[in-house]
């Protein structure tokens, strides 16, 4: 078999932990199967660099922070293969330019446009383990791209759906994906099989255990994923398509995004392409927009409120502002103090009550909801950011995830 073994920032944490990965390795290749290992860059690694930059500028040029970030991921994959080299492996460790992964030119979020895979497969064929630096590729321009953060999950899936690898593996420090984030509620419970679909919603909605592009990518390309520990043995979860698991649960996770925050808009014009002048004004701006509520408008003017990540606040901010002073908004309050938490499941399909079940447990709570937004397979609802961890376990428990 070919499978794609991907080593996530805490399981290359440390020298030790590459030894340690460089053992699994050699176990796997000592069952006759052949190796590509994707890293992260080592833990708090990339963090490190980003607070570098940010002592010089507070908005550093992208191309240059694309020229540092990828630096880490290269730090791990040369330190990883001279390990196997020294294990008497035959092992070589390439960049994102050497594997092929050619991108746009979208600098520290590039989307990846097309794998060349021949120096990977004639790497492989002359029986070498291949090790990938993840998270990195190369423009059209010859620039070194990023793909944004936890960008490694999706190296690792695009890569096993170029080579057509037998199974990608997502090594990570825990054992697999849980009903919810098991730092935040210890009676999580591991999940044995996940479809792809929820897998997504999960991941968007702030599971950061995969990001979200690589779930993407893998349903696209139909790539086997598991995701599993590297300090153990266990099995981990396998992420499938929906007619693969037998038994659906109604509700199968509860997802916290912490990374958002909320504008207010007060006294808005009510007049026909108001809306779509604000939103095409943030959309140009690349800010990402997610949830939006506009309530019922009264004397020509109406209220209209939308969340966005709390790192693109500042930029909505001075968006906002704009219309501020062209008389078309009033006033506008900014919030980053909230959170989204959500309820993930495809038998949300066939189910009713689930939504309201959600809703009424905030009410047990006394936890206002300040917005809602629902989809076929899931319920987000945005509240205070000091109740989400409370949010998160009450919910979990009431769908009797921990059961
Ligand atoms: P890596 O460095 O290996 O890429 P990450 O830190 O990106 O690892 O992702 C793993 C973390 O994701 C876990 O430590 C866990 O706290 C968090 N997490 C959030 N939601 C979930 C979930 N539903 N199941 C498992 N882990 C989750
Ligand atoms: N090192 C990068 C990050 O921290 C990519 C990754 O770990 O997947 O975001
Ligand atoms: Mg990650």
């Amino acid at each position: 078999m070919l499978i794609v073994q991907k080593f996530g920032g805490t399981s290359v944490g440390d020298l030790e932990r590459i030894e340690s990965v460089a053992k699994r390795i050699s176990k796997t290749v000592a069952k006759g199967h052949k190796v590509i290992a994707v890293v992260s860059a080592m833990s708090g690694e990339t963090n490190k660099l980003v607070g570098y930059a940010e002592h010089f500028s507070d908005n550093p040029v992208r191309e240059e922070m694309d020229m540092l970030l990828s630096s880490g991921e290269r730090v791990s994959a040369s330190l990883l293969s001279i390990a196997l080299n020294e294990m008497g492996l035959k092992a070589t460790s390439m960049t994102g330019r050497r594997a092929g992964i050619v991108t746009d030119s979208f600098h520290t979020k590039a989307r990846i446009e097309n794998i060349d895979p021949t120096s990977m497969q004639n790497a492989i064929d002359s029986g070498n383990i291949v090790v990938v630096a993840g998270f990195q590729g190369v423009s059209e321009d010859g620039l070194v791209t990023t793909l944004g953060r936890g960008g490694s999950d999706l190296s690792a899936v695009a890569i096993a759906g170029a080579l057509k690898a037998d199974l990608c593996e997502i090594y990570t420090d825990v054992d697999g994906i849980y009903t919810t984030d098991p730092r935040i509620e210890p009676d999580a419970k591991k999940i044995d099989k996940i479809s792809y679909d929820e897998m997504l919603e999960l991941a968007s909605l702030g599971a950061k255990v995969l990001q979200t592009r690589s779930v993407e990518m893998a349903k696209k390309l139909n790539v086997n994923l598991v995701t599993r520990s590297s300090f153990s043995d266990a099995e981990g979860t396998l992420i499938t398509k929906e007619e693969d698991i037998m038994e659906q649960a109604l509700v199968s996770g509860i997802a916290l995004d912490k990374n958002q925050a909320r504008v207010s808009m007060r006294g808005v014009k009510d007049r026909p392409g108001i809306a779509s002048d604000i939103f095409n004004a943030l959309a140009k701006s690349n800010i990402n927009v997610d949830m939006i509520i506009q309530t019922v408008g009264h004397d020509g003017e109406t209220n209209l409120g939308f969340t966005v990540p709390k790192t693109e606040m500042s930029d909505a901010q001075a968006i906002v502002q704009t219309f501020i002073d062209n008389n078309e908004v009033q006033e506008a309050e900014y919030d980053s103090d909230i959170c989204k938490v959500s309820v993930v499941g495809v038998g949300m399909k066939s189910h009713t009550g689930v939504a309201a079940k959600a809703f009424s447990t905030m009410a047990d709570e006394n936890i206002n909801i300040m917005m809602i937004s629902t989809s076929e397979i899931k319920v987000s609802m945005i509240i205070q950011e000091k109740y989400a961890e409370l949010a998160v376990r009450s919910l979990h428990g009431v769908y009797e995830l921990d059961k």
